[in-house]
């Protein structure tokens, strides 16, 4: 099994075309795993849905679920609580979706999971967080907690915060249900470390990380199309399970032309702050 676990696109076909490069460079792909925010901010929103379209025609099934910015372009959303510029984004992306795209948007799920979908493994697949799949961010180790405590899988993917890292928790038992009054954070450190404490870490280019019975993940790719942590390179994750059962999340950064990006930008007449943004990966 290998899969591609991908988020936040924002309409940069350029970035998600080499992400998939990169991706099938280590073999065919068994799924792609999407969690959201296909469209918004960049200047290729249908030439996005219809790359994911191309790949399901073409044997890889994907699994996508719907993030903010997907929901706004649709309208099933206002874009009343975004700021100027990410309205002034969704106002000329809905002007610009086609039919078609307007129709695979609209058919998002909010979540996903793999107790419902086998092929989505121990996975839980949301943008924001379990709690709230389209508007929350998974931003501190207690939410991280409170996700893993709720969802019925083991591990739990999300997008939307556009970094790049995971949240591990060592769970000495099995992994039943969680609660609440057991979490102890990872980022105090006037105490020892125990069997219940979330840890949180970047994910590099090139970090692997294993997905063990005993450790609960929650995992964020990190943005295709407009990264926010620092670098500007496309990030996504690859999942893989070898024949004698190891499963493994490796991040990956994909360079791509930011260049031919921002001058479509200029063209649409997208704002100028998301055009800069892409270069300096914030
Ligand atoms: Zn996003």
């Amino acid at each position: 099994m290998r899969c591609a676990i991908i988020s936040d696109i924002h309409g940069n076909y350029d970035a998600l075309e080499r992400v998939i490069v990169d991706a099938m460079s280590f073999g065919s792909l068994d799924a792609i795993w999407c969690l959201g925010d296909i469209v918004g901010y960049g200047p290729n929103p249908n030439e996005c849905v219809r790359a994911l379209q191309e790949c399901a025609l073409e044997g890889t099934p994907v699994h996508a679920v719907a993030g903010n910015h997907d929901r706004a372009a649709t309208g099933r959303i206002s874009i009343a609580d975004f700021n100027p510029d990410a309205a002034a984004a969704a106002r000329w992306t809905i002007s610009t979706l086609t039919a078609e795209t307007r129709v695979y948007l609209d058919g998002l799920p909010e979540r996903l999971d793999g107790t419902t979908f086998p092929i989505l493994d121990d996975f839980t697949l949301v943008h924001g967080t379990p709690h709230d799949p389209i508007w929350d961010y998974m931003d501190s180790h207690a939410v991280a907690f409170a996700s893993l405590a709720e969802i019925g899988t083991p591990h739990c993917l999300v997008g939307h915060t556009h970094r790049a890292e995971y949240y591990s928790l060592h769970h000495s038992g099995d992994n039943g249900p969680l609660h609440s009054s057991d979490h102890r954070s990872g980022h105090d450190d006037d105490h020892e470390p125990d069997s219940m404490e979330i840890a949180l870490a970047p994910f590099s280019h090139g970090t692997t990380v294993a997905v063990d019975p005993g450790i609960r993940l929650v995992a964020n790719p990190g943005s295709v199309g407009q990264p926010r942590d620092g670098l500007s390179t496309a990030s996504y994750l690859l999942f893989e399970t070898t024949v004698d059962g190891q499963r493994s999340l490796q991040s990956r950064r994909v360079p791509y032309n930011i260049d031919d990006v921002q001058r479509k930008m200029r063209e649409a007449g997208l704002p100028s702050r998301l055009i800069a943004r892409l270069r300096h990966g914030q």
